[in-house]
């Protein structure tokens, strides 16, 4: 039963799409629209029943909105899944139908890239609704400004843990030199930090150290690099009952989505082994803030500069979990759901 659904709890619309022409089928989640219409990629995976596609919309649709919220947007948080084999089933004339469900949301929902959904498939909804974002003449890959959020982030960090507002004398651990940790990991070693590097292709590692020097480590031994910040940039759930232990840094502040493999467990380990986490929903928004000022036709520029905020927003939830004596997750959960209080929930009867 749907209304049964463990994560769905506090869902304002969710609304399951099929065509039987493109066998399109999907479900588009919008979580909540207090602070403005819903947004969240699109995800296409051949997921093993509807009922994980189902439990995997609803869980991601909370998640943006308490991105956006924490990112001081005025947007809530939607997503969408298309269910199948993207090899398979990934058609323009699908990707077309599927444009056509996100525009009779009439903009509740606005949709973007996510795992196998593309610039070219943004390219093919775009003919058919405006509510959609990541396109050819949008603002382009939001990684540069990811990046630069998550420096400012690991910064306040250094700032709050160590009082400088230097990262000279920092060393940083960075896991994954992808879009993000590339640019993260060559941020950093421009300011004079000690940066040891992995990824699985050895190839960035090498061109990373050639460029930046900095050290680089096989990927399984990232974890236990002596050093002050350590920031996953490659895939979710890095932080788990296995690494957590071997960890020797102060700080975990990183872009990876879902570091956390158990969330509030492993915040809370990490508040009692005296690790500072930075969560990561507040830290990577510089994808979220990219995206939102390319809907609203405004600049580069803009993003990021409002990246840089994410410093002084950590602040204020480490300081707020200091003083109630919660994890900064939790401070950081509180000062999204405050946001949307304050402005008045707005959540219609539920409609499926
Ligand atoms: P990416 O795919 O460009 O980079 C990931 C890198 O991690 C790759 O270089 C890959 O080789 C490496 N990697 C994979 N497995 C590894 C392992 N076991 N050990 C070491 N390295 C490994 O991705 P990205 O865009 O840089 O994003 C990185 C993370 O940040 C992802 O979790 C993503 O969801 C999250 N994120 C990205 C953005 C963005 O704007 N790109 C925004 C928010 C969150």
């Amino acid at each position: 039963m749907v209304f049964d659904a463990s994560d769905h709890r506090d869902h304002e619309q969710v609304t399951f799409f099929s065509d039987e022409e493109t066998g399109l089928q999907s479900i588009i989640s919008i979580h909540d629209t207090t602070l403005g219409p819903s947004l969240g990629g699109t995800r296409i995976l051949d997921y093993d029943s509807e009922d994980a596609a189902l439990t995997d919309v609803l869980r991601l649709s909370r998640a943006m909105t308490y991105k956006s919220a924490a990112a001081d947007l005025h947007l809530g948080g939607g997503k969408a899944v298309i269910i199948g084999d993207p090899e398979e089933i990934k058609t323009e004339a699908l990707m077309r139908a599927y444009g056509r469900a996100v525009d009779c949301l009439d903009g509740r929902y606005i949709t973007s890239v996510d795992v196998n959904s593309g610039v070219e498939d943004m390219e093919i909804i775009k003919e058919h609704t405006d509510h959609v974002v990541g396109t050819r003449d949008g603002l382009g890959d939001p990684s540069p400004v990811t990046a630069h959020g998550v420096l400012h982030g690991v910064k306040a960090c250094v700032e709050h843990v160590y009082g400088t507002d230097t990262v000279s004398d920092i060393d940083v651990a960075v896991q994954g030199l992808g879009k993000v940790g590339y640019a993260l990991a060559a941020g950093l070693a421009e300011r004079g930090a000690s940066v040891t590097v992995t990824d699985i292709n050895d190839h960035k590692m090498e061109e990373f150290t050639e460029e930046h020097g900095g050290d680089s480590v096989a990927p399984d031994d990232i974890y236990g690099v002596e050093c002050d910040v350590f920031a996953p940039c490659a895939f979710g759930g890095a932080i788990n009952d296995e690494t957590i232990s071997g960890l020797t840094c102060d700080i975990v502040a990183g872009a990876a989505n879902n570091i956390l493999a158990d969330e509030q467990r492993h915040a809370q380990m990490l508040t009692d082994a005296g690790i500072l986490y930075a969560p990561d929903y507040v830290i990577n928004a510089g994808g979220i803030i990219t995206v939102y000022h390319e809907y609203h036709d405004g600049t580069e520029k803009q993003a990021f500069d409002e990246a840089e905020d994410i410093g002084d927003r950590l602040l204020t939830m480490i300081g707020r979990a200091e003083d109630e004596d919660i994890t900064v997750l939790e401070a950081a959960d509180a000062y999204a759901e405050e946001r949307i209080e304050s402005e008045g929930r707005t959540t219609p009867a539920q409609s499926w």
